[in-house]
């Protein structure tokens, strides 16, 4: 009986990876984890119960994969790469597999379907996208463990008063309460990315800081305003036509004289409340 690889091994990797004729794909972001302690960091920062269904986005060779499967009631994955899709249902059952690019999944409806949790090592060109886009679902996941580029993750867990707080966190705050985990570095991947990474845990708030009704307005809001950083918040809003500026921002609990990165959560949206 032929042995699978070990998905931890560089040289089991390099030599999978030739055997299946297959480059990394650099647009795919196909940075392989290689680190069985940070791919058990992810796994357990999912905090898997054996009722749960889980939800990995681009699970490449499966390293992620096969550490979250024996933990759930359900695995199911969403990758792009036909030859990542074809090995993986070569070396895995008992999980769901959607061969689609991530971006094209309608992501509430599996939620809606019953995943409560998501686990992956996102593909960083749509990290941001991603987190922002299911933190927005209707049926939005319980918990998240994710991988992403450090910098990406200084921006998420950031907050107010500091140049790396801005639309990310924010959209994703009013919905979760983001904390980084580890940093990892380069090493623990094959290849070796440019920049560092960390694992992030994105955990839903019991009540969300908005409504889904305001949601629009204040992601409106939100998103010209930090288009401007640098200006004070009155400028801003004067810019953008609103009327009156004083009155709203006095009963938001802002200066006119504040910037966009010094406002808390909290008080944008008390901003959106009275638009
Ligand atoms: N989970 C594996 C691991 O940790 O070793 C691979 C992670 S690798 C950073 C990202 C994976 O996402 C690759 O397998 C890539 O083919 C896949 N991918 C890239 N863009 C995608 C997209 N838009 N939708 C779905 N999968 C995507």
């Amino acid at each position: 009986m032929e042995v699978n690889p070990r998905l931890t091994s560089p040289k089991e990797v390099r030599a999978l990876l030739e055997k299946l004729g297959h480059r990394p794909n650099k647009g795919l972001g196909q940075n392989f984890l290689i680190d069985a302690n940070i791919l058990d960091i992810i796994a357990n920062t999912a905090e898997i119960q054996p009722d749960e269904s889980v939800l990995e986005i681009g699970p490449g060779l499966g390293a992620l994969t096969e550490r979250i499967i024996p933990k759930a009631a359900s695995v199911t994955c969403i990758e792009k790469d036909p030859t990542m899709v074809a090995y993986l249902k070569s070396r895995f059952s008992g999980f769901s597999l959607i061969e689609s690019d991530a971006l094209d999944v309608d992501l509430d409806a599996l939620f809606a379907g019953g995943i409560s949790k998501v686990a992956a090592n996102l593909p960083y060109s749509v990290a941001s996208r991603l987190m922002v886009d299911i933190a927005e679902c209707e049926h939005r996941p319980v918990l998240m463990a994710l991988t992403i580029q450090k910098e990406v993750a200084d921006r998420l867990v950031s907050p107010p008063g500091n140049k790396r707080y801005g639309v990310l966190s924010i959209l994703t705050g009013v919905f979760y309460k983001n904390t980084r985990v580890k940093k990892i570095s380069p090493t623990c991947f094959l290849p070796p990315p440019k920049v560092w990474s960390a694992v992030v845990r994105m955990e839903c708030r019991a009540v969300s800081l908005l409504g889904s009704a305001e949601y629009p307005v204040f992601k409106n809001l939100v998103k010209s305003c930090f288009s401007q950083r640098r200006k004070q918040i009155g400028t801003i809003l004067k810019k953008l036509g609103v009327v009156p500026v004083d009155a709203l921002l006095t009963e938001a609990g802002i200066e006119h004289t504040e910037r966009p990165e010094q406002i808390e959560i909290e008080r944008w949206v008390a901003l959106a409340r009275l638009l």
